[in-house]
């Protein structure tokens, strides 16, 4: 079967031939790719700056995030079911959070991932999982599932970020403007706070409009000091800045991730109860959480975010940088 990846000989990426998939444990299920969700580590990945292919191979196919139908049952699952696959898989021998299920949490940084270190991902035909790598989505959220994989981060965020604040956050700044931003501020949205979002698009940028209209204020200019702060962007200037728009007892969570010197201003995080965490990838009840949010959030919103092209331009999708918030490939299209 073709899949859409990396070659880590040639240092190129493109379309290239890999086996089919075979089960080989009881619990395992034959999934056939339905569509796939693109995003700035695929376009991270496609300039080498990390990945690792599977043992023994050069070619590393891509893909993390995915709704898939089950071909081949296991583990519970029927023929039809539509899932969306857990990314990480455990440490090998399992370190104490692998151990206990959170994979998220790792301790070696031995973990795979798959369409990112040492596994295969989705941008392809068919995949075989084990059934407690699989999340089951209802039929209800089969538009919108692709996003759960960015979403259970999000969840994460958002989580830890309201449980280390220590009073009653009201207020909440969202930093960035991509799918994270986005869906980090319908999810806060959700929580009953009052969201800002920070960003460069202009006011008439058609992700501005849609924040607006679920609730969010925008603003390209001075954001407000807020109680939670969430750094999506990436770039070390508002990274940097961010410490600067905490309230007293803000909790600033880092989603988006770089490295940026910075005097950390220890004195006054001390001094107002301030909190900085950073989060990243999804365990099982962060997918969980986000279906259930995925249920709540008005669907002009979250459809609002996705644009769906052809599985063929899947690497023109991943070497430029689309306008819209999330391209999605829709198999066999
Ligand atoms: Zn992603
Ligand atoms: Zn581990």
């Amino acid at each position: 079967m073709l899949g859409v990846g990396l070659d880590f000989g040639s240092r190129t990426l493109g379309r290239y031939e890999i086996p089919e998939p075979v089960r080989t444990a009881p619990g395992h299920v034959l999934l056939r790719v339905l569509e796939a969700g693109v995003c700035g580590t695929d376009r991270e990945l496609s300039r080498f700056r990390f990945g690792v292919p599977p043992a023994g191979e050069e070619i590393l196919i891509l893909g993390h995030e995915a709704l898939c139908e089950v071909v081949e049952p296991g583990g519970g699952l029927a023929n039809g079911d539509l899932v969306a696959p857990l990314i990480r898989r455990s440490c090998q021998p399992a370190c104490r959070s692998c151990a206990r299920g959170r994979r998220d949490l790792c301790l070696t940084g031995s973990y795979t991932e798959r369409g990112i270190v040492g596994l295969h991902g989705y941008f392809t035909e068919f995949a075989v999982d084990d059934a407690s790598d699989l999340l089951p989505v209802p039929g209800a959220l089969a538009d919108v599932a692709v996003l759960l994989e960015p979403l259970s981060v999000v969840e994460k965020a958002v989580q830890a970020g309201l449980a280390a604040h220590p009073g009653e956050p009201e207020t909440a700044l969202v930093q960035g403007a991509g799918p994270i931003g986005i869906l980090t501020t319908l999810v806060l949205l959700q929580r009953g706070l009052q969201v800002v979002v920070w960003s460069a698009e202009s006011s008439d940028d058609p992700r501005v409009r849609l924040l607006c209209e679920a609730g969010a204020r925008y603003t390209a200019g001075a954001p407000p000091a807020s109680d939670l702060v969430f750094e999506a962007t990436g770039a070390s200037a508002p990274a940097r800045a961010a410490f600067e728009r905490l309230n007293p007892l803000g909790v600033l969570v880092l989603i988006g991730a770089c490295d940026f010197p910075t005097e950390f201003p220890g004195v006054r995080m001390v001094v107002a109860n301030q909190t900085v965490l950073g989060v990243v990838n999804g365990a099982r009840q962060h997918f969980e959480q986000g279906a259930a949010d995925l249920m709540k959030i008005d669907r002009r919103f979250l459809s609002g975010m996705i644009a769906r092209r052809k599985w063929s331009e899947l690497p023109e999708t991943i070497l430029s940088v689309p306008a819209e918030p999330k391209v999605v490939h829709v198999a066999g299209a």
